[in-house]
């Protein structure tokens, strides 16, 4: 397995592999850059088919947190944390406890949060070993699930996009394909009801389509028919990868702005949707809404102070300027949206200096 000369290697600051015996833990924690801060970032859980597989996404993770932090105007770096094995037979309160311990090593140069695999439950056992840790639910500081929040900055980012491509200033009677009802698509989905748009969606699980149906009266697709709908707005919740050769000469919406991460297959992807005149909103530009939700946590309990709501509907708030900034930029420079986002990241992260560990 090459590490510094591996593919998405990215001039990362650490890397640690981490293995303890009693309760199996084999884990990788990754810290991309700390120029802004110390950093922040979910810890994964799966069943990765090879360690080779597990190290490129924790690497190509970790640099996505320092681009999301960065944009966000957030003073964190990038970090994230894979956990090697199956999150339903393998996780155990002693595993996650050990992993408290391997992110407490880093003495605050990496903060660990939920993702994939792993609960707010499980960020209370790993409380237990470290104070390193954000996403906890209960007392003075915790934040609890981050999705909500995640939800409402792309419901924020989202309108952005159409006052800016569909020069609409409010989203009644438009079409929005929705493909994914789970913790963000689901509160998506409610933000968009009340704000009048029509819902078109799909997921796997029948239950959720059902509800959706019931509640929002959205109308029901098949999972692959989701592309072709004549839609205003395409908003992928769920998958990765899912804007490529395949699916862009299927899109008929004419802006795409959704949770999901990593949404473009490649970045030539991106120049793609410019040419075709859709809109894209930067994935890690609009979903910062939970990754803002978890910096207040930690702000409040560095500071011991109670954990302050308004202050994360404020900054999540600016997503708006955020992602019309991003726009006006691309439109200036000629450029994709990724692109221009990617750009003003790379402005802020790279003119400062790395952090000290706490
Ligand atoms: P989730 O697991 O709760 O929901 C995902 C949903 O997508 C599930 O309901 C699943 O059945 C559905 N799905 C899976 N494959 C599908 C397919 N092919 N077609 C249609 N539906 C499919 O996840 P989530 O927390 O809602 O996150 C959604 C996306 O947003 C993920 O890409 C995640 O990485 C990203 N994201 C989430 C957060 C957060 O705060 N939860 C923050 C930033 C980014």
């Amino acid at each position: 397995m090459s590490v510094f000369t591996h593919k998405e290697f990215d001039q990362h600051e650490q890397i640690s592999f981490f293995h303890d015996q009693a309760t199996g833990l084999k884990a990788i924690i990754a810290v991309h850059n700390t120029h802004l801060g110390p950093a922040l970032g979910g810890c994964r859980m799966w069943n990765y088919e090879s360690d080779d597989l597990a190290l490129k996404d924790v690497l190509r993770l970790s640099r996505g947190m320092t681009y999301k932090a960065a944009v966000a105007g957030l003073p964190l770096g990038g970090g994230k944390s894979v956990i090697i094995g199956d999150a339903k037979k393998h996780k155990t309160a002693d595993l996650m406890r050990a992993m408290g311990r391997a992110v407490e090593t880093f003495g605050g140069r990496y903060i660990v949060a939920e993702d994939v695999g792993t609960t707010t439950e499980d960020m209370n056992y790993i409380n237990s070993q470290t104070k390193h840790v954000v996403g906890i639910v209960g007392g003075n500081h915790g934040s609890g699930d981050p999705s909500p929040t995640t939800a409402l900055g792309v419901f924020t980012g989202l309108k952005a996009a159409a006052r800016h491509r569909l020069q609409r200033t409010d989203l009644k009677g438009l079409k929005v394909a929705v493909q994914g009802l789970g913790n963000v698509g689901y509160n998506l989905c409610r933000y968009l009801h009340q704000a009048g748009a029509q819902l078109i969606v799909t997921d796997m699980a029948a239950d959720k389509v059902d509800m959706a149906s019931r509640e929002f009266g959205a109308m029901a697709v098949a999972l692959n028919s989701i592309y072709d709908i004549e839609a205003d707005i395409f908003a992928p919740c769920a998958l990765g990868g899912i804007l490529n050769d395949d699916t862009l000469q299927r899109v008929k919406a004419k802006v795409i702005a959704g949770a999901a991460n990593n949404q473009l297959a490649e970045p030539r992807h991106g120049d793609m949707l410019r040419d075709m005149k859709i809109l894209y909103a930067p994935d890690y530009v609009i979903n910062a809404g939970g990754l803002i939700s978890v910096y207040y946590e930690h702000v409040a309990r560095t500071s011991n102070k109670p954990y302050d709501r308004q202050m994360v509907l404020d900054h999540v708030a600016k997503i708006d300027s955020v992602s019309e900034s991003i726009f006006k930029r691309a439109d200036q420079e000629g450029i994709s949206t990724s692109l221009a986002a990617d750009r003003i990241a790379e402005q802020r992260f790279k003119a400062t200096k790395a952090c000290k560990a706490a």
